[in-house]
């Protein structure tokens, strides 16, 4: 991945996709100092790019260090990268993180980085295929308390227990897996959040510990566009046996209906197509949609 031809903007300059090379005494690396986003660019513009922007501050105000960037200057270094890259739909990482000016869990004044690196990952485009929705299993591992970790942080750190899930859920042949909270309650799967459908409402739990999605608050809306019913309540596993169907919202993710979670089966119906579409529609930027 790090030998691709291309650039990477690296603290306020365009850098040769492989020279773009950190120190492994990086205290990103051995303290999980680092926080990133994940975006989406459908027809050459960034979907919700100041939120994301926002948030990627926002993440690293709650680790303690400030983003050296304004916000307007990370939406031009990427709407500038996105043009040189040449994509018009392509995944967006930005990341921040602590240099290796010094090694220990305290690092008070390492420099904050910031990168920023587009590529191509096309967004599920088969609709037929989609709606035969995805098979998850039940992770082992909880989402914390946010009384334990910075939960409103889109950090690193956050990500040791999603990859170890997934790739648990991988090797029994699962596409991914759906966590629980501390309480038992069900949170969010490993990079996306979760819904679900019971008599023609829409059930999520409340983001009260774990990611409150961009994708998550614009399908919340779309769907009360529609007149959906959106509740969001703690739902506890026991309970998903009650319900028809269910998807996952992210930014990669998009609108993804699953059909299985370990024992239980929904069957992706109305509301979840739906979804999909309206989401789809809602990312192309008005412009390309007129043309
Ligand atoms: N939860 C987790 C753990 C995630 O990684 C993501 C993807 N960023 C989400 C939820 C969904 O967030 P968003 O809709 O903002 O991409």
């Amino acid at each position: 991945f790090d030998q691709r031809d291309g650039e990477i903007w690296f603290n306020g300059e365009f850098v040769a996709w492989k020279d773009a090379k950190i120190h492994v005494l990086t205290h990103g690396l051995h303290y999980a100092s680092a926080v990133f986003e994940g975006e989406r660019a459908y027809a050459g513009e960034v979907f919700k790019l100041r939120e994301h922007t926002e948030r990627l501050i926002e993440s690293g105000r709650i680790l303690g260090f400030k983003v050296p960037y304004t916000a307007d200057e990370i939406d031009s270094a990427t709407n500038e990268l996105l043009r040189r890259q040449g994509f018009s739909d392509a995944y967006v990482r930005p990341i921040a993180w602590r240099g290796s000016e010094m090694m220990g869990v305290s690092a008070q004044n390492n420099r904050i980085n910031v990168a920023i690196a587009i590529w191509q990952w096309p967004s599920y485009f088969d609709p037929e295929q989609k709606m035969k929705g995805i098979r998850l299993d039940l992770a082992e591992y909880r989402r914390p308390d946010p009384k334990t970790a910075p939960s409103r942080s889109k950090a690193a750190g956050l990500y040791m227990i999603c990859t170890i899930s997934k790739h648990a859920a991988e090797a029994k042949g699962y596409a991914d897996a759906l966590m629980l909270d501390w309480r038992g309650q069900v949170a969010e799967a490993t990079g996306a959040n979760v819904f679900f459908v019971k008599d023609g409402a829409i059930h999520t739990p409340k983001a009260d510990c774990f990611l409150d999605g961009i994708t998550r608050r614009t399908v919340i809306d779309l769907a009360r566009r529609r007149g959906i019913e959106v509740v969001e309540r703690a739902i506890m596993p026991e309970e998903l046996s009650g319900f028809s169907e269910c998807f996952l919202t992210g930014t990669a993710a998009e609108v993804t209906p699953v059909a299985e979670i370990a024992d239980w089966r929904f069957t992706p119906g109305e509301i979840s197509r739906r979804l999909v579409d309206d989401y789809a529609s809602e990312v192309t930027p008005k412009r390309a949609a007129a043309e």
